[in-house]
C-alpha cells in the first residue's frame, strides 16, 4: 500500500484532506467558465464578421447602381464628364471588391466576389471597345442586370453566414452542456473516492487509539503501541506506549510481590504445621481431649493455609506462562477422561455421579492448559455439589469451535456474580456453601487459558452452575492468539 506521510497536526489534515476533496469540483467550475469564455469570443467573432460581409455585400450593391446610371448615361450622351463619372465609380467599385476580398470569406462567396470582378472587368472592355454607341445602350442593361443579380447572391450568402454562425453557435452550446454533464458524471465519483479515502485515513488514527486502550483495558501489554497518524495522534500513541510499559512494570512488581510473600510466608508455617504434628502425636506428652482437639484445628488450619499458599504460588507460576502455546493436534474426548479419572476419590467420597456427552472432536490446541481449565471447572463442580449430585460433562464440535459444558446440581451462581467470579481472588459472596474452602484462584486461571487459545467461557442460566467453553479448533486460528 501507498505510504501516506501525516502532517503535523490533525487540524491540517482535515484543511488538507477537505481541500484536495473541493479540488475536482473547482477545476470542474474552472473548465465550464473557460469553456463558456471561448464559446462567447468564437460566436461574437463569427457574428461580427458574417455582418460585415453582409455590410460591404450591400454596399457594392449600391455602387453597381451608380456605376450603371453612370454608364448608361455615358453610351446615350458620349459626354467625357459622364466617363469620368464612370471612372470614379468604377474606383469605388474596385476598391470595394478588394475590401471584400480581404475579408474571411466561404469558398461560394470567394467565387462569387470573383465572378463579380470577371464580369465587371468584360462591362469595362465593352465600353471601352463599342464606345458611346446605341449598340452600348442595347446591351448595357442585360450586363448590368446580371452584375446586380450576382451582388444580390452575395448578400443572401452574407445572410445565410450569419445563420450558419447562429447554428454553430448552437451546436457549440450543445457540445460544451455535454462536456460538463460528463466532467460531472467523472467527477462526483472521484469526489466519493477522495472523501472516503479522507474519512479512513482520518479516522484509523483515532481507531488505533480506541483498540489500544481497548487493549490495555484487557491486559494485552505485550504489544509494543503504535499509532499512525498526524503528529498530535502520534504523541498521544506515545504516551499510551509509555502507560503500557508502567503497567507491564506494575504487573512484574505484582507477581514478584506475590512470589516473596508466599515464599515468606512458608517457613513460619513449616514451624507452626510440625508443632502442632508434635503435639497432637503426642510425643512431647500426653494432651487431654480438648487439648487434642486444639492440636487437631491448629493442625487444619495449618493444611488449609499451606494449601492457599501453594494456590499463590501456583497462580504466579500461571500467569508467568500465560503468554505462549504449546500447541499440538489433540484428542479432547481424552482430556476429557483423564480430567474425571484423576478427580476419582472425591467424586466417590461425595458419592457424585458423572455423565459425560462427549463427540470424538480433535483440536490444535495446548493440551495441559486445556487439561488444568477443565480439571478446575470439574474440581469446583465437586466442590459445590450436594452429596450424591450429577455432574454433567458435555463435548461437542460447533461450526469452527470446539465446545464444552459442564454442568452440576449445586447452588449455581447468581446473575450479580457472573462477571466477577472470574476475577482473581473472587470468593462467591454470602452462599449456604460459604464454607466450601478455596483460593478464588481456580476460574481465573480457566479464563487466561481459554482466551490464550482465542474461545471464551460464558455462564449459563440453570438450576445449578452451568459453564459453557468455546475456542477455534482450527492451527491457523490459535497461531494467531498465541502470537
Ligand atoms: P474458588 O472455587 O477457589 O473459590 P474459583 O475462581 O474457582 O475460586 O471460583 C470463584 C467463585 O465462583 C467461587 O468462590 C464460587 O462462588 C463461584 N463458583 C465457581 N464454580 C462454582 C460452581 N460450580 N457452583 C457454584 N459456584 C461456583
Amino acid at each position: 500500500m501507498m505510504r501516506f506521510t501525516y502532517p503535523r497536526s490533525f487540524l491540517s489534515l482535515l484543511l488538507i484532506g477537505f481541500s484536495i476533496v473541493a479540488a475536482p469540483l473547482v477545476f470542474a467550475l474552472f473548465t465550464n467558465v473557460m469553456a463558456f469564455e471561448r464559446l462567447a469570443a468564437i460566436s461574437e467573432q463569427a457574428v461580427h464578421t458574417a455582418v460585415r460581409i453582409t455590410q460591404a455585400s450591400r454596399s457594392l450593391l449600391g455602387v453597381v447602381t451608380s456605376l450603371e446610371r453612370s454608364a448608361r448615361q455615358y453610351a446615350v450622351a458620349g459626354e467625357a464628364t459622364f466617363l469620368d463619372a464612370y471612372r470614379a465609380h468604377r474606383a469605388s467599385f474596385l476598391a470595394n471588391v478588394r475590401q471584400l476580398g480581404g475579408m474571411a470569406l466561404s469558398d461560394t462567396q470567394r467565387a462569387e466576389v470573383t465572378a463579380i470582378e470577371r464580369q465587371e472587368a468584360s462591362i469595362e472592355e465593352l465600353i471601352r471597345k463599342t464606345g458611346p454607341t446605341p449598340e452600348l445602350t442595347r446591351q448595357l442593361p442585360r450586363e448590368f442586370a446580371s452584375l446586380a443579380e450576382r451582388g444580390q447572391l452575395l448578400v443572401q450568402l452574407g445572410d445565410r453566414g450569419i445563420d450558419e454562425g447562429i447554428e454553430q453557435l448552437r451546436t457549440q452550446a450543445v457540445q460544451s452542456r455535454s462536456t460538463v454533464f460528463w466532467l460531472m458524471i467523472a467527477l462526483i465519483p472521484t469526489a466519493i473516492v477522495l472523501i472516503a479515502s479522507f474519512t479512513w485515513l482520518i479516522s484509523r488514527p483515532v481507531t488505533q487509539v480506541s483498540e489500544a486502550i481497548r487493549g490495555l483495558g484487557e491486559g494485552q501489554f505485550a504489544k509494543p503501541i503504535r499509532i499512525e497518524g498526524p503528529g498530535d495522534i502520534v504523541r498521544l500513541g506515545a504516551q499510551l506506549d509509555w502507560l503500557r510499559e508502567r503497567l507491564v512494570t506494575l504487573e512484574a512488581q505484582k507477581t514478584r510481590f506475590l512470589q516473596h510473600i508466599s515464599h515468606e510466608l512458608k517457613t513460619p508455617l513449616t514451624a507452626l504445621r510440625e508443632g502442632s504434628d508434635l503435639l497432637s502425636s503426642g510425643v512431647v506428652g500426653n494432651l487431654n481431649a480438648e487439648q487434642r482437639e486444639i492440636a487437631r484445628i491448629l493442625q487444619e488450619n495449618s493444611i488449609e493455609l499451606r494449601k492457599l499458599i501453594e494456590g499463590l504460588l501456583n497462580y504466579s507460576a500461571v500467569h508467568a506462562q500465560a503468554s505462549y502455546l504449546d500447541a499440538k493436534i489433540v484428542q479432547l474426548r481424552d482430556v476429557v477422561r483423564r480430567t474425571v479419572n484423576d478427580r476419582k476419590l472425591p467424586i466417590v467420597a461425595k458419592g457424585i455421579r458423572i455423565e459425560l456427552n462427549c463427540e470424538h472432536v480433535t483440536a490444535y490446541c495446548d493440551e495441559e492448559k486445556i487439561r488444568v481449565v477443565l480439571d478446575n471447572l470439574l474440581s469446583n463442580a465437586i466442590k459445590y455439589s450436594p452429596e450424591r449430585g450429577l455432574i454433567s460433562i458435555k463435548l461437542y464440535k460447533e461450526r469452527s469451535d470446539a465446545v464444552f459444558e459442564v454442568l452440576d446440581e449445586g447452588p449455581g451462581i447468581p446473575p450479580t456474580e457472573r462477571e466477577k467470579i472470574f476475577e482473581a481472588f473472587y470468593r462467591g459472596a454470602d452462599m449456604p456453601v460459604a464454607a466450601i474452602k478455596g483460593s478464588g484462584l481456580g476460574l481465573s486461571i480457566v479464563k487466561e487459558y481459554v482466551e490464550l487459545h482465542k474461545g471464551r467461557i460464558e455462564v449459563l442460566e440453570g438450576p445449578g452452575a452451568h459453564f459453557r467453553i468455546r475456542f477455534p479448533r482450527k492451527k491457523s486460528d490459535t497461531e494467531e492468539a498465541a502470537a
